[in-house]
């Protein structure tokens, strides 16, 4: 198997598959060709201009998103606001997420928004995947198709397989769970980070009125901790509210870090030093430690299990 890599100029960290060095080259270029030219002819129609304010938001989490590169060894890796797209609302195509990452297109989708924390919150999930290691890899099908590794999340070789393993769990990727779970786990550090920004006064006052008033209203929903933005509206008495994403695979996170801790306690101190395993992996795109220490931790073939894991919705 041939592994390209080089300095990085896209999300891309390397190219893995079967295929000579002119057309690893020429994918090099293709991805920072992409990386740097942003005016998608067919996005323009849905696309919202970024006001004053979401560019300075996109500039702090760019700052805050390198900080999670650099505490695992890695460089800076700078995404400039042209590559997170606001999407008007009314055409926003994904009903159960607030923006997406595409590799193929070197760009992060996220969906519009009027209040500020919100938005931070989604673009700084999927500037993390932005960030995270990224890989093309061909398939060893015969008409090599092309793939992409996301963090931890990455497709099977073949079609075949990729088949198989969307009928078995549900999607055609391994460790989506895991992946989404400390994507959104960084997200969720860096907005309880901001309480005092004052980008997110507004929101972070009514939060806490609104959440007050939950309390003596007895409406246990809104004290759940994954909501961190809630908003009483005064003419109709709605509430609107914002909760961290994938509340099941960050709970199962959490179980799997108390485990390792516990059955190791010669090697890790606390749950940090063992989020850490995992965020690396993701960053770095190295398995090595994270399998050592599930093997160790679980017996042998544990991570297997994980890569598959898929919680069940509530
Ligand atoms: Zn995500």
């Amino acid at each position: 198997m041939e592994n390209f890599s080089q300095e990085k100029k896209s999300s891309f960290d390397r190219i893995i598959g079967r295929i000579s060095e002119e057309e690893a080259a020429a994918t090099w270029k293709e991805a920072e060709e992409t990386f740097n030219q942003q005016d998608f002819e067919a996005l323009i129609a849905f696309e919202k201009e970024k006001t004053e304010k979401e560019l300075l938001i996109l500039s702090e989490i760019n700052e805050a998103s390198n900080a999670w590169r650099r505490k695992y060894g890695l460089e800076d890796f700078d995404i400039p606001p042209q590559n997170t797209h606001i999407i008007k609302k009314e055409v926003w195509p994904y009903k159960k997420s607030g923006g997406y990452f595409k590799p193929g297109q070197q760009a992060s989708l996220i969906k519009e928004t009027s209040v500020p924390l919100v938005f931070a919150a989604r673009a700084f999930h999927e500037m993390i995947h932005f960030k995270s290691y990224g890989a093309i890899q061909k398939t060893f099908d015969e008409n090599s198709e092309r793939e992409y590794r996301t963090g931890l999340s990455l497709s099977p070789r073949t079609k075949a397989k990729q088949v198989a393993l969307k009928e078995e769990i549900g999607v055609p990727v391994y460790f989506q769970s895991l992946n989404e779970a400390l994507t959104e786990e960084c997200t969720r550090q860096y907005v309880q980070s901001q309480a005092k920004n004052l980008l997110y006064s507004s929101e972070t006052e009514e939060t806490t009125k609104t959440k007050e008033w939950a309390k003596r209203n007895n409406k246990e929903a809104l004290l759940d901790e994954n909501i961190y933005y809630a908003k009483k509206i005064p003419e109709t008495e709605e509430i609107e509210a914002e909760a961290f994403a994938y509340p099941n695979e960050r709970y199962t996170l959490a179980l799997l870090i108390d485990d390792v801790l516990e059955k190791n306690p010669e090697k890790f101190k606390t749950r940090d030093e063992v989020f850490d395993v995992f965020a690396r992996a993701m960053f770095t795109g190295n398995m090595f430690e994270l399998a050592h220490v599930m093997d160790k931790t679980f017996g042998k073939g544990t991570l297997r299990k994980i890569a598959k894991y898929m919680p069940k919705e509530k």
